[in-house]
């Protein structure tokens, strides 16, 4: 049984509560590893920790944070095949989707570590006479950064690169479904030789730790990715206490096919969108909106692909659906199925627990598709985080906008079709971060992503990115002095 500490200061640290949790490894039931659980002092020490350190890390040359970033990069690279085990450990998603996040992930750190020197001011021409007058970009302070458990190292290098690039410290504090990984991290930190206090790892329960942290009078900024519900009451006190927040919340995408679209490939996609990750992903696209003349015959490729897909244990290669990440996950989800039944969606496929083949420990679902969904029923709305399919049928684009825009999400959307002037307008048209045209699930460290509506605020990857990380100061001289009027404004 591994047993994790606590990271403040560059190094393992007992929680001062002398309190362990469990983590639970999804696909076997069974306790792997226990937690460290940070009460105030924790929090408060890798909070000053990250305060002690940040004069020294905003004032290192932007190329020196570049060139930790980059060998950090190469660190991941080297480790990505035991991370990306224990990812599977923690949260039962599939192992060849975790490796491959894991081999993508050195990616962020060179991307925002070529950043980091080409932060650039400007220099402002002014109205006033005899002024020199520009702009620096210079780093928040402490930064809170809180993640979600379905791609735990994922999550928080869309959000460490930028902020680490930018010279902030930071005081991460991970799921607690899946803590271990973030600890692992924050070691090889150190091996990349960042110093001490730049990155902290403290852990525990969200409404304990996560919200100790978020209150921290010495904490900047809070960085967010999870449910729309914490991200709001995250919000609301980040308010009352004037802090910066950033918010990567859930979402409830449409995947739209037109009667025009490359059928297979879009068969494909609408897979892709819910059944991979066992629909644990924020950009699931959960609602698929079939053009009615094409809906019984896509149904029919779509149920005969979706029963194809093996259920089982998420560390073998051939294995396309693993369990649900954790218990109370699976009872939400099993709810929501019967919370459609009730609705009147008729349920096609699957549509509870899964025992067959495969399965082991006690939280695998069917894969589950229902149709004759209406847009305003509660399956068609909420966000159900699992492999659970609403279709709905659309009769022209117009409808079809209407039915995607008719939501409180804006994470993603796809579309399917062979048209180049409709695949314009629904871009165009559709309120969500991003807008995905004949693909589906592609993210890259060099595009923005980020929610419209109750799918948060701010944006992570791409350039984007690094002014949420910074705040502007703007710089007056004056190249003549004079002595003028003290009592009117210059
Ligand atoms: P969650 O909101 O329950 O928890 C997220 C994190 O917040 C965890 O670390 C948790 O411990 C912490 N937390 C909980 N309450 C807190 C509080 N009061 N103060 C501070 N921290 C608190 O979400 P989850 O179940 O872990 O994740 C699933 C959700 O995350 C889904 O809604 C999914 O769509 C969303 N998600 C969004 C993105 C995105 O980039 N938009 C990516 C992945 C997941």
């Amino acid at each position: 049984m591994k047993h994790y500490d606590l990271f403040i200061g560059g190094a393992a640290a007992k929680p001062q509560s002398g309190v362990w949790f469990d983590s639970i490894n999804p696909y076997t039931g069974e306790v792997w590893a226990k937690i460290a659980k940070a009460d105030s002092n924790d929090v408060s020490a890798a909070v000053a920790s990250a305060k002690a350190a940040f004069e020294g890390w905003a004032g290192t040359h932007p190329s020196q944070r570049g060139r930790l970033l980059y060998k950090l990069a190469d660190i991941i690279e080297a480790n990505a095949e035991r991370l990306a085990e224990i990812e599977v450990r923690s949260n039962g998603k599939l192992y060849a989707e975790m490796l491959g996040q894991l081999r993508y992930l050195p990616q962020w750190y060179r991307y925002f570590g070529g950043l980091a020197d080409k932060i650039e001011g400007a220099v402002l021409p002014t109205d006033k006479a005899n002024i020199f007058n520009f702009t620096r970009y210079e780093p928040l302070g402490v930064v809170a950064l809180i993640t979600a458990w379905n791609s735990p190292l994922l999550l928080l290098s869309f959000k460490l690169a930028a902020a680490l690039a930018a010279g902030n410290t930071a005081v991460i504090k991970p799921s607690e479904f899946t803590s271990a990984s973030a600890l692992e991290f924050a070691e090889l930190c150190v091996q990349a030789g960042f110093p001490k206090g730049v990155v902290n790892v403290v852990t525990g329960l969200g409404a304990e730790t996560g919200q100790i942290l978020c209150r921290h009078p010495d904490v900047a900024k809070i960085s967010f990715t999870g449910s729309d519900a914490t991200g709001a009451k995250i919000a609301e006190q980040a308010g009352k206490d004037l802090k910066r927040v950033s918010l990567e919340l859930g979402g409830k995408s449409p995947n739209i096919v037109f009667e025009d679209a490359d059928q297979e490939a879009a068969v494909m996609g609408a897979i892709s969108g819910i059944f991979a990750a066992s629909g644990q992903t924020c950009i699931a696209g959960s609602r698929l909106l079939l053009q009615s003349t094409i809906h019984d015959k896509f149904m029919a490729r779509l149920l005969e692909v979706a029963r194809a897909a093996k259920v089982g244990d998420p560390m073998n290669p051939d294995t396309n659906v693993g369990p649900v990440a954790t218990e109370p996950q699976y009872k939400k989800v099993l709810g929501y199925l019967d919370i459609a039944k009730k609705e009147g969606a008729k349920c096609v496929l699957g549509g509870g627990p899964y025992t067959g083949p495969g399965a082991k420990g006690n939280l695998f679902v069917e894969p589950t598709i229902f149709t004759g969904v209406n847009n305003k029923m509660r399956i068609a709305q909420e966000e159900v985080f699992g492999p659970v399919l609403a279709v709905i049928p659309f009769k022209d684009e117009a409808e079809a906008l209407a039915i995607a825009n008719d939501i409180p999400f804006g994470l993603a959307a796809g579309v399917w079709t062979k048209d180049v002037g409709r695949m314009i307008r629904m871009s165009e048209k559709l309120r969500a971060g991003t807008v995905w045209v004949n693909t589906y699930r592609a993210i890259s460290y060099m595009s923005p992503f980020g929610g419209y509506k109750r799918s948060g605020m701010g944006r992570e990857n791409g350039q984007d990115e690094i002014y949420e990380y910074l705040q502007t100061k703007s710089v007056w001289i004056a190249t003549e002095t004079a002595a003028v009027n003290p009592f009117v404004m210059r």
